[in-house]
């Protein structure tokens, strides 16, 4: 390809030099400075080509150049210094989108061509404010990329990745990360689009990979360097055998009041939040029905641990614990006070507490700022208090933690008894975790759950960081409607992902409301897209629907994770055994294949009329015991890294003791019952004899596959 020789040319030094001629390139951060306050002396946001690829350059990163040419004669004069073909350009802070408006002429061969270009793209410009042409080297053809960088409100900035050209208008192929990124998420970038076979190799051609990446790693670092970049295209890029060139670019900056840098995580042992040895309730009541009987209520009936003190300014006793007129008067110290009394009288509340020296708040009530301006004040001066005085606070707007393992409940509504369990749970409304608590008791035990409201202060991210650290929680699930500080959740994700599944739903996908945009990446980075590719990043399973999210919980917390990518089929159906299989290649798992002996034993087991060996469909005939010596053929195999079992729900009982007595050697075990809610009470049994039972086959494999890539991901971090 002659892509090569010519790139030798311009990626070794730069072009040429940009208007106003410089003596010596600066370093990137005063030559941007510079480029910056010229933009803002001119009341502009758009930085012109020839000003990104001047930056750009300054970073090592090759372009086509950054002359621009002031007449035509300077315009011959910097095409034969240059070297023809040359490309001319317009350049104009008011043309964002230059060929739409005529204001490209590509392969000009000849001075002549020069000449007839630069007064076609000067007559075509004239009624508007024109800097000058600016003179490229035209680039030999090579894959057509486009990189970009956009800012997400929960995440901040994103880097974009993707075919450009016809790819990028029709096929949106792109991928997403939020920056800054790591060699690994490039990788992965690379390797997701649809188009990663043209950059691999394709009919003999392919793309300098490294240099690709290092042309991306350069990017992320370019943006964190300067938060005043608000949008960035290159496109396209030209990606060669060897190296890469950007064609074209534009930023867009943004104002410097954005820029102020996130504020430093809070560093603070979470251990107390979750375990306190004591807790005050202000506003403890002993009226039912009231929120303050409830939440009191519950701390006695689930017998908390720690000491409690109800904290009501009327009563001497409520529900027959001595209280206490003020927090002030508590003898001994507190480790967390419950605030339960009406907002207007939070701000004082909140004040005693800090007097006291409790370090963590739960704020339940609510009417703070979800209600509007006034609301918002009391809450911004509350934040005020506890920044002041060191302590942290969860919610306000919420319905607190719990945490079975240290029989602590504080929640608004009654819950009824618990079964300490391994999932920790974090949810943004306290009813819905209320009500997914209650309802999933039958079959599933919850370790810690805490909803975090308003977020004043205690953010998903730490809830997250704490779970994450705690021995009694094995999986966890977040339920997710905004994201604050979406970067920080995104760092604690990925250290949590290391070593426990993290479950996330989302929901508000459909987010209207986006501002008008200018450049293609962030007219390409749906609301959705971003959240996708960031809770890919940070290794999160993201659940579907509420479906998903549950069957995804009872597997992680049931069940160990596959051992390979090779499942068995075990059912008395050939039609959902036919459906395991679609979903299983779908989702990248496959039938496993028995070793020569244990096909032998299988079929000695198998009723003549059995053709296939996976899935092995019994018919009507499936009986407990066949189904367990099935299963202990896969065990001994090592292809088979888990077990799909479809069982006839007329008959489910009697496989509940022999399923609960195999042992798989660490092999899962899914298991699905058709029409399983007509048959609850056996669907409990079996769901509590450890094995997680799913209405349809699909959904058993899909969740067998989303457990077998989180242990491949996890492995791989291993190394
Ligand atoms: P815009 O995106 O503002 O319309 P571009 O600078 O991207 O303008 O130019 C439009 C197209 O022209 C590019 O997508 C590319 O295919 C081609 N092109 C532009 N500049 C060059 C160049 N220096 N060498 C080769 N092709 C170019
Ligand atoms: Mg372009």
């Amino acid at each position: 390809m002659e892509a090569k020789a010519g790139l030798q040319e311009w990626t070794s030094q730069p072009v040429g030099q940009a208007r106003p001629r410089r003596a010596k390139r600066r370093e990137p951060a005063s030559e941007f400075r510079e480029i910056l306050i010229q933009a803002h002396r001119e009341n502009r946001s758009y930085l012109m080509e020839h000003e990104c690829k001047e930056l750009l350059e300054g970073m090592g990163i090759a372009t086509t150049g950054y002359l621009v040419a002031g007449s035509e004669d300077e315009a011959v004069e910097m095409a034969n210094a240059v070297g023809y073909p040359v490309v001319l350009k317009i350049v104009s802070p008011d043309v964002v989108h230059k060929t739409d408006a005529g204001g490209v002429k590509l392969n000009l061969k000849h001075a002549e061509d020069v000449r007839r270009g630069y007064q076609a793209i000067v007559g075509a410009f004239k009624y508007q404010h024109i800097v000058g042409v600016s003179v490229q080297k035209m680039a030999a053809p090579g894959v057509e990329a486009i990189i970009g960088v956009t800012r997400d409100p929960s995440f901040g900035p994103v880097l974009m990745f993707g075919l450009g050209g016809v790819f990028v208008e029709v096929l949106k192929d792109v991928t997403f990360r939020v920056l800054p990124v790591t060699e690994a998420d490039i990788d992965e970038m690379i390797g997701e689009i649809k188009g990663y076979p043209l950059l691999k190799g394709h009919r003999g051609v392919s793309v300098d990979i490294p240099a690709l990446k290092a042309l991306l790693m350069k990017i992320s670092a370019l943006v964190m360097a300067f938060p005043e970049i608000g949008e960035l295209d290159l496109n396209p890029v030209f990606l060669y055998p060897e190296g890469n060139v950007a064609v074209d670019a534009r930023i867009f900056v943004r104002d410097a009041e954005d820029t102020a840098p996130a504020r430093a995580a809070k560093k603070q042992n979470m251990r107390d939040f979750f375990y306190p040895k004591s807790i005050a309730v202000l506003g403890a009541s002993g009226v039912p029905g009231k929120l303050g009987y409830n939440v009191f209520r519950n701390l006695i009936f689930h017998e908390f641990k720690g000491k409690i003190y109800p904290i009501n300014a009327k009563n001497d006793y409520v529900q027959g614990v001595k209280a206490y007129k003020n927090i002030l008067d508590v003898p001994d110290p507190v480790d967390l006070a419950i605030v339960l009394v009406p907002a207007g009288a939070a701000q004082a509340a909140v004040e005693d507490c800090c007097k006291k020296g409790v370090k963590f708040l739960v704020v339940e009530t609510a009417g703070f700022a979800e209600t509007g301006e006034e609301g918002k004040k009391v809450q911004a001066r509350i934040k005020e208090t506890i920044e002041a005085n060191g302590c942290r606070v969860l919610g306000p707007n919420c319905s607190g933690v719990i945490n079975t393992h240290h029989n602590m409940v504080q929640s608004i509504g009654l819950i009824e008894e618990l079964g300490k369990g391994n999932v920790g749970m974090v949810a943004q409304a306290g009813v819905y975790a209320a009500g997914i608590i209650t309802g999933l008791r039958h079959v599933l035990d919850f370790g810690i759950v805490a909803t975090i409201g308003n977020k004043m202060d205690i953010s998903e991210a730490d809830l997250l960081e704490y779970l994450g650290q705690d021995d009694h929680i094995d999986v966890i699930a977040m339920y997710m409607e905004d994201m604050k500080s979406g970067r920080r959740f995104i760092d604690v994700a990925s250290e949590v992902t290391k070593k426990k599944p993290l479950i996330v739903l989302k929901n508000g996908r459909t987010e209207a409301g986006k501002k008008a945009v200018s450049s293609h990446t962030a007219s390409l980075a749906g609301n959705d897209t971003i959240n996708t590719a960031a809770f890919r990043q940070s290794g999160a399973i993201r659940a579907r629907d509420n479906e998903h999210m549950f069957g995804l919980m009872k597997a992680f917390s049931k069940q160990p994770l596959p051992k390979g990518d090779g499942i068995l089929v075990i059912t008395y159906t050939g039609s959902l055994g036919v459906a395991a299989t679609d979903v299983a290649y779908l989702n990248g798992m496959r039938l496993g294949d028995l070793e020569p002996h244990l096909k032998t034993r299988l079929m000695e087991l198998l009723p003549d009329y059995v053709k296939t060996l996976n899935p092995v469909d019994y018919s009507f005939s499936m009986d407990p015991e066949q189904l367990v010596k099935t299963i202990e053929i896969g065990v001994e195999s090592e292809d088979i890294g888990g077990f799909i079992v479809v069982i006839q729900g007329e008959i489910l009982d009697r496989f509940v003791e022999p399923l609960r007595a195999i042992d798989t050697k660490g092999k899962p075990i899914l298991s699905c019952v058709a029409c399983k809610e007509f048959m609850m009470d056996d669907v409990i049994k079996m769901e509590k004899a450890g094995i997680p039972v799913y209405s349809t086959v699909e959904m058993a494999t899909e969740v067998m596959a989303d457990m077998y890539r989180f242990g491949l991901r996890k492995a791989n971090q291993e190394q």
